[in-house]
This record gives C-alpha cells, sequence and structure tokens, in this order.
C-alpha cells in the first residue's frame, strides 16, 4: 500500500466546564465531546524523504506550521520509517472555529501512517504521541463519545447516546481558543459537573448543553447569542456554542427537523451543516490493539 485517505471528523462539546486554572498555565476541565459527520480529508502517500504538508485552506499554514506536519515527524521518529511521506489535506471544517478540525486532521494522520507505515502502536500509544500536539488530539482516539478530564487528555470512552442530529452555524470568523481561555473569569463559572449530561435521552442533553467558554466569546461578538436563539427559534432541542467559538450548535432528534432548519437559516452570512452525531468513530479501524 503506498497511500491512504483517511477521514478527519469534527466534534462539539456537549458540555464544556472550566474547574480552575492550574500551575502549568492550562485549565483544568471537564467536557462531553461527540464526533459529527463533517470531515476533512487527509491523503497520505509514502514519497521521498522527510514529512511535507498541503492544506488547501488559505488560512491553514502548509508545511512544519501545520499540526500534521508535526504528527507525522513524531510518528516518523517513532516508528523508525525508511521512507517519506507527503500528506495533503482537503480543509472542509471550519477553521479556528471551535470544532476541532486541526486535531481530528493530526489523529487522522497518525492513524493513516501507522497502516502505511505498518508501525503497529496501539490506540493508547497514538492517543499519547497525540496529546503531546495538542489537547484536543486524545479526543479523536475515543470518541465518538468520551468525557475528558485534566487538561482535555485523559479520556472516558461514552456509550453513544440514542441518535440525533445537529445543525452546525458557523458565523463565517475566527476565534483564538488561548486568548479566549486567558479572559475567563473564574468566578464567574458555574462548575457543571459533565457527567449530568450522560447516558439519558437526546431531550435530557440537549436542555443540558453547557459551556463557560460561550460567555467570554459572545460578550466580544453578540452574534452566537444571535444565532443560538435562530437555532432554537427554528425547533432546536438546545444550542450552544463549540469549544471556544464561533461555531454554534443545535440538536435535533430528526434529520428532517434539522435540515428544515438548515434550509431557514442558509439564507443569512452564516455557513450550515446539518450533520449526525456519529455512532462510530471512522478512526476506529487503524488502531492496532
Ligand atoms: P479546538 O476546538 O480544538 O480548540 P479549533 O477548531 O478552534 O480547535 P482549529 O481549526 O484546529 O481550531 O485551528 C486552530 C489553529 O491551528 C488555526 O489558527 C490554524 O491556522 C492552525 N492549524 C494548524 N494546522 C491546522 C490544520 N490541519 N487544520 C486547521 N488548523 C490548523
Amino acid at each position: 500500500m503506498n497511500e491512504i485517505t483517511v477521514m478527519a471528523p469534527a466534534k462539539i462539546n456537549l458540555c464544556l466546564s472550566v474547574l480552575g486554572r492550574r500551575s502549568d498555565g492550562y485549565h483544568d476541565v471537564e467536557m462531553v465531546m461527540q464526533m459529527v459527520g463533517l470531515y476533512d480529508e487527509v491523503l497520505i502517500s509514502r514519497k521521498g524523504t522527510g514529512v511535507t504538508v498541503y492544506c488547501d485552506a488559505a488560512s491553514v499554514p502548509s508545511g512544519e506550521g501545520n499540526i500534521v506536519w508535526k504528527a507525522a515527524a513524531a510518528l516518523l521518529k517513532r516508528s523508525r520509517a525508511d521512507s517519506g511521506v507527503a500528506i495533503s489535506i482537503k480543509k472542509n471544517i471550519p477553521v479556528a472555529a471551535g470544532l476541532g478540525g486541526g486535531s481530528s486532521d493530526a489523529a487522522a494522520a497518525l492513524c493513516g501512517l501507522n497502516i502505511l507505515l505498518d508501525a503497529g502502536l496501539s490506540r493508547e500509544e497514538l492517543a499519547g504521541i497525540g496529546a503531546g500536539l495538542g489537547m484536543d488530539v486524545p479526543f479523536f482516539f475515543h470518541g465518538p463519545f468520551a468525557l475528558a478530564r485534566g487538561r482535555g487528555e485523559l479520556l472516558t470512552r461514552l456509550p453513544p447516546p440514542p441518535r440525533f442530529w445537529v445543525l452546525l452555524v458557523n458565523p463565517g470568523f475566527e476565534t483564538s481558543t488561548a486568548w479566549v481561555y486567558q479572559n475567563i473569569n473564574l468566578r464567574l463559572t458555574k462548575k457543571v459537573d459533565c457527567n449530568n449530561i450522560v447516558g439519558l435521552s437526546v431531550r435530557h442533553i440537549a436542555a443540558n448543553v453547557h459551556n463557560d467558554l460561550e460567555t467570554v466569546t459572545a460578550a466580544a461578538h453578540p452574534v452566537i447569542l444571535k444565532v443560538e436563539e435562530a437555532l432554537m427559534d427554528q425547533g432546536a432541542l438546545g444550542a450552544r456554542m463549540s469549544g471556544s467559538g464561533p461555531t454554534v450548535f443545535g440538536i435535533f432528534e430528526t434529520e428532517k427537523g434539522c435540515r428544515a432548519a438548515a434550509d431557514s437559516l442558509s439564507g443569512r452570512n452564516w455557513r450550515v451543516f446539518p450533520v449526525e452525531a456519529l455512532t462510530a468513530s471512522p478512526l476506529e479501524v487503524y488502531h492496532t490493539k
């Protein structure tokens, strides 16, 4: 095998609770994360020596600045591979949007390289390499539905909830995760227990979606609250910002309801993606143990 294409799914945070600041500069968080059916495509070929990465999105660096480059370099070093790799990324997931696109691309690259280079690494080993690249990367080895703790790197896989649909609404600008965390006021966060969202009906999940980062992003970009309102007006069972934003998701029980809401919101200046919450991870097949 000389070439492999891996589909890298987006994630949403059904619950994101910031518990406190740590001495290492990060924050302790509790998050319930869910993979959704919007994918980047990561094409990997054996080629030459070293790592080359091309990304088709204007705002994302090609080459060493891409998180996928760092992932590939780490895996090549670990597996002592004798050939190089060329990786091409087709971005469909909005960038710097709270949907974990870069982290997912990195996880997909690690998965694809594990097979292509016959590296034989386990899910835990791949997730460990991923944790060194970004705190959202390990989730993509434990999805489709998981609880994250610590800085986000301590994962507990959860049994998938009943099927549901998600309307992603991206208001068309980027946010910086670092900026949002720098501006959070921990005296104002609710210290919600994200476990409360797990194991129950879609309606229960939708009624309990939570994100401590939302007040920070929405203070700078009030459109976030407008999008939430619009989603609820269109029949969403619950709506919240994902990650550090600005993408907002609405939860729907049926595909029909989700697509109808997408149609009525698509007339505005927003990008809308009606997608299914995944009940299996597309990356599952690439781990060896
Ligand atoms: P998270 O939800 O995990 O905080 P995000 O979805 O908000 O992440 P990303 O889309 O992963 O953010 O992008 C964050 C930054 O990483 C961007 O500024 C982008 O230029 C950079 N980046 C590097 N490699 C990639 C990649 N493969 N895809 C997207 N962004 C990348």
